[in-house]
């Protein structure tokens, strides 16, 4: 199958799981992420629809930025606070925020810039110690100080990756858990010009339709649109 073959037959997957959980087909959006696939390869699946594109490298992501058609960029990946400045006016949403010290950076920067970025708390669901993400008990913390803090942000929800190399079935205590921290965020009572949690980021090749199911509006999926990754 071609990239928009591919990038089709998942769009129609992704609808058909929205429906099934009661929700509208523009209710999820399909996020096609390009870590280590080429500009070409980009404007391909942008050809077949996709509308927005998620890298987790910054330096990826600035390569590529002006060889590929108009779109919308997410930051996907682990950000240091040292390239904040390289992407804050390049991306629509960073959803890997998980400290103080890195909203502080990108409060900075996209005050100087004149934005108002929008972001999502990544949750480490599973507490392993080697992956980013915050833990569901320290939430109500962080964004409470990030939303009195950063007038240049705006919380907009949750990233969650359940632990890798489980069935998708297996995953789903995890999103489900996520689902909930996000219902309860919803009820928190902060300002909405900086705090608007509409969006829950959960879902990628293996297990989009059960995170669709679970209540993912982002699902971010590579492998299965573009192949296997290429790393250099
Ligand atoms: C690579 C990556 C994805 C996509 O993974 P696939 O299994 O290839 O769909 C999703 N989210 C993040 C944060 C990633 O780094």
């Amino acid at each position: 199958m071609t990239i928009q073959e591919k990038f089709t037959d998942i769009l129609e997957r992704k609808n058909a799981a929205a429906i099934r959980s009661g929700r509208q087909p523009e209710d999820v959006t399909l996020l096609a992420v390009t870590k280590t696939h080429g500009a070409d390869e980009i404007n391909q699946a942008i050809a077949a629809g996709a509308t927005d594109i998620g890298e987790n490298r910054v330096q990826e992501l600035v390569e590529k930025y002006d060889k590929v058609s108009p779109v919308r960029w997410h930051l996907i990946g682990h950000l240091q606070t040292n390239k904040v400045k390289n992407i804050i006016d390049k991306v629509v949403m960073i959803h890997s925020v998980d400290s103080m010290k890195l909203a502080r950076e990108i409060n900075k920067r996209a005050e100087a810039a004149g934005l108002v970025m929008d972001i999502l708390i990544e949750i480490n669901s599973a507490m392993e110690e080697t992956k980013s993400g915050i833990a569901a008990g320290d939430l109500k913390e962080l964004v409470t100080e990030i939303v009195s803090e950063c007038a240049a942000i705006r919380v907009r929800g949750l990233m969650c990756i359940p632990p890798l190399a489980i069935t998708p079935e297996d995953a789903r205590p995890y999103f489900r858990e996520a689902r909930e921290l996000f219902e309860e965020m919803k009820t928190w009572d902060l300002p909405e010009e900086r705090f608007m949690p509409d969006v829950l980021s959960m879902g990628m090749s293996g297990d989009f339709e059960v995170a669709i199911e679970e209540g993912s509006t982002i699902v971010r999926v590579g492998s299965s649109i573009f192949g296997p990754r290429n790393y250099r």
